[in-house]
């Protein structure tokens, strides 16, 4: 087989999730010559999946150096084909309307988006459609306007789960149906199993971007993928106009390539990374970095478990089906967004848990329902990614919107009593360390002096560079945030193929 590095591409994609699988899908069908470099490789469908390979089990995990809050932690590495879409629940919301206006805060602000709802909804319904969403729009009171239906109808309730919706209902709550990216009708492969969220499927059930988009890519001969190849830096022309190529670090080889366009999609985290380490004379700072806000307004969204306690074991049955919206923007007495309930898979949480807890942590997770809240972490210029002295990548981070938080968490737990769950069980505190579903570091924008990427994600300082993953959203609203990285990578993917054809 010939060299891949050998060759020129017309795109050049390093990263392979959420973000950069689906723009190379996008490409790919279009005829244009992909290259799509990721540092992991595939992770097998095997039945042990459901207990090893996950954010729970350590199988097919490496560990990074990283500096997060201050501490220097080896911090686990989850890369794969397909990015953290190999482990997601599956949860594919659009942003509700509100999300790209302007949001206040009891602490802070949560900006305007650059552009409306109106320009990604095509592409919402273009994603939904390629990840084989299961839902349903009604029952949910912040569902934005649709242009097209789900593509299937949603998940059925499993009858333990189902008595819970009964009893939230019964107080007056909409409950609606989580979207969930599944292959489920007669001949599909998804088995509708307890271990979705946080795992990897054993079947390939699950729409994750392998599945969804680089298997098919690749099955149009246009895509090449490159597994096991880190890149370093990007390389640019004298003038800092232009990069030239991608430096990698491939089978113990210091290796080249090139494109006529470039894309970052390596995450929220290695993407402002990557352009850090690719300082040069034009662009001192680090690469794309003019407004100095590479790396900043890291955010994401606060989230506490819930567990709902019962007598007897809970059966391994796939809970992940109902969402509460009713207070995203409020409630009576707190006029500021709150957040979301999510169902979860049930996750094995005790695993941990240290020393005597454990066994009892075991005990009660057993026995639970599980859900969890979400709230939406405003974008903080101090929250951010940055290199250390010795080129590790450090994260500085503090929760904000607390008081949102906890007020919807002690909402939930009256709800919960009153449904006749007594003895709910939660956290008080959002978490510390990286945020859930994180997002920001790379904001897009009209003006380059505060943002770093333009409406179509192309870096406001370099003319053939791309980042397309979940960096460029400039808040994370309150709800699972891929499927709008997915869209958006659709949407981009349109734009440079036009673009390349106009050529
Ligand atoms: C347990 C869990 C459950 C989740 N559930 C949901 C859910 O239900 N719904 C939802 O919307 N979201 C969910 N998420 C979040 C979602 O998976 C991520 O937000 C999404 O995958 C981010 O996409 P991305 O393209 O930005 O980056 P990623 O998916 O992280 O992909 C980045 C890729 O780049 C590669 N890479 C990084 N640096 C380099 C380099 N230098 N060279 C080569 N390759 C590199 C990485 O290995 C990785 O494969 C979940 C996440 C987790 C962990």
């Amino acid at each position: 087989m010939a060299d891949p590095l050998t060759q020129r591409y017309d795109v050049a994609v390093v990263g392979s999730g959420a973000g950069g699988g689906t723009l190379a899908w996008a490409l790919a069908r279009h005829g244009r010559k992909v290259l799509l470099i990721e540092q992991g490789d595939h992770l097998p469908a095997e039945p042990d999946n459901a207990t090893d390979a996950g954010v729970f089990g350590n199988k097919y995990c490496t560990r990074e150096p990283m500096d997060i809050c201050g501490r220097r932690h080896d911090f686990p590495v989850h890369a794969y084909v397909g990015g953290q879409t190999k482990l997601y629940g599956a949860a594919l919301y659009r942003f509700r309307e509100a999300d790209f206006g302007t949001l206040q805060f009891p602490d802070g602000v949560s900006p305007a988006w650059p552009l409306g709802y109106g320009e990604l909804e095509p592409w919402y319904c273009e994603a939904e459609k390629l990840y084989r969403v299961h839902g349903a729009a009604h029952d949910d009171p912040t569902e934005p306007p649709r242009s097209c239906d789900f593509p299937f109808p949603a998940v059925e309730h499993e009858p333990v789960v189902a008595r819970l919706v009964q009893r939230l209902r019964r107080q007056g709550l909409h409950v609606s149906a989580i979207p969930k990216a599944i292959d489920l009708h007669s001949t599909g492969n998804c088995r509708l199993c307890t271990t979705c969220d946080a795992y990897a499927c054993p079947t390939h059930g699950k729409l994750d971007t392998e599945v969804a988009c680089i298997r098919p890519a690749l099955a149009t001969g246009n895509l090449t993928l490159l597994t096991g190849a880190r890149c370093q830096r990007l390389l640019t022309s004298g003038d800092g106009r232009r990069v030239t190529g991608m430096e990698l670090d491939y089978r113990g080889q210091t290796r080249s390539v090139e494109a006529d366009i470039h894309v970052a999609a390596c995450g929220v985290v290695h993407s402002p990374a990557l352009l850090l380490r690719s300082a040069s004379a034009a662009h001192p700072d680090g690469l794309a970095n003019s407004s100095g806000l590479v790396g900043r307004y890291l955010c994401g969204h606060n989230a506490s478990f819930f567990f709902l306690p019962g007598l007897k074991p809970v059966p391994a049955l796939h809970q992940k089906t109902f969402a509460v919206h009713d207070f995203y923007l409020g409630d009576r007495g707190f006029p500021y967004p709150m957040g979301v309930l999510q169902a979860a898979g049930r996750m094995p949480v005790w695993q941990h848990v240290d020393g005597w807890q454990k066994p009892v942590a075991e005990f009660i997770g057993r026995r639970s329902l599980m859900c969890f809240i979400m709230s939406e972490i405003w974008p903080d210029p101090d929250n951010r990614v940055r290199l250390a002295a010795d080129g590790a990548v450090q994260v500085d981070f503090r929760p904000n919107n607390v008081r949102a938080f906890r007020r919807l968490r002690s909402r939930f737990m009256s709800i919960f009593r009153r449904a006749g769950y007594p003895a709910v069980l939660s956290s008080r505190h959002p978490g510390i360390g990286i945020p859930w579903h994180p997002v920001g570091t790379l904001r897009f924008g009209t003006d380059p002096a505060t943002s770093v990427l333009d409406t179509w994600c192309r870096a406001h300082d370099v003319d053939n560079l791309y980042v397309v993953d979940s960096c460029f959203l400039p808040s994370a609203g309150a709800v699972n945030t891929s499927l709008t990285v997915m869209a958006q990578a659709l949407r981009v993917g349109d734009r440079i193929h036009r673009q390349l054809e106009a050529r």
